[in-house]
């Protein structure tokens, strides 16, 4: 079963094609990882996962579903940013609930969903304080938790970890992998780092100016590169 199958997609602003011709399919309840570097169309294809991004051609589907011309609320996905697009001014538990109360969903259940969240992401003691008196990596699980009350389908990720210094890194990588074990749900995780990709990932895609130049198991993509750029990001030794 699909989890994110994206056919021949195709994404254009103006002259520039960025995404060329991108067909890959991240199966239901896997981690899939988009690794490649600067520029080469990662946030794009998330964005246009997220129907952030208008699609200039091929077809997105969700769990099945044609959402290529769906609205961003009704795709089933949520998007996790970095830590700093918190809300400073907003307690952790209102940063959470902010968008079912968006929604308009009954308090109790806004509440629910808030304490369930932080349960998950060990923040039950920090639900009253303001992001500021948090640590980084508080505030990361923050972030993720307004994506986890809104109960998504598939997450999505655009380099969480980028702000983070490097022992950060990895205890919130742990923690990733904690996460989507737990909750079992699609995700995709965006990432110009090699070693973020190989520890993460259950399924790798590594795009190169707007293709997707392989894709596969960390392991294999190690060992069987199809190609010398793939050898040389993945850090396989020739
Ligand atoms: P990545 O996330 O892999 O670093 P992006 O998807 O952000 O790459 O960008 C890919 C390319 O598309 C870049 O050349 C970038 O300048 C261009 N691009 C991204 N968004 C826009 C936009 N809204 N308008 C014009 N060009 C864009
Ligand atoms: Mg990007």
């Amino acid at each position: 079963m699909s989890g994110v199958k994206l056919t021949n997609v195709k994404k254009s602003f103006g002259a520039h094609d960025v995404i060329k011709d991108v067909s890959l399919e991240v199966p239901k309840g896997e981690f899939g990882v988009f690794v490649g570097p600067s520029g080469c169309g990662k946030s794009t294809l998330l964005r246009m996962i997220a129907g952030l991004e208008e699609s200039s051609g091929g077809t997105i589907e969700i769990g099945g579903r044609d959402v290529t011309h769906v609205e961003p609320a009704k795709r089933g996905v949520a998007m996790v940013f970095q830590s700093y697009a918190l809300y400073p001014h907003l307690s952790v538990a209102e940063n959470m609930g902010f968008s079912l109360r968006l929604a308009r969903a009954p308090r109790h259940e806004r509440e629910e969903k808030v304490r369930e969240a932080a349960r998950i992401l060990q923040l039950t003691d920090h639900l009253d304080k303001k992001p500021s008196a948090l640590s980084g990596g508080q505030r990361q699980r923050v972030a993720i938790g307004r994506a986890i009350v809104r109960e998504p389908e598939v997450f999505l990720f655009d380099e969480p970890l980028s702000n983070l210094d490097a022992e950060l890194r990895v205890q919130m990588r742990l923690e990733l992998t904690r996460l989507h074990r737990q909750i079992g749900a699609t995700m995709i995780y965006v990432t110009h780092d090699q070693v973020e990709a190989m520890t993460l990932a259950d399924d790798i895609f590594v795009l190169k100016g707007g293709h997707v130049m392989q894709a596969g198991r960390p392991l294999h993509l190690y060992d069987d590169p199809d190609n010398r750029f793939v050898a040389g990001f993945i850090g396989s030794p020739a």
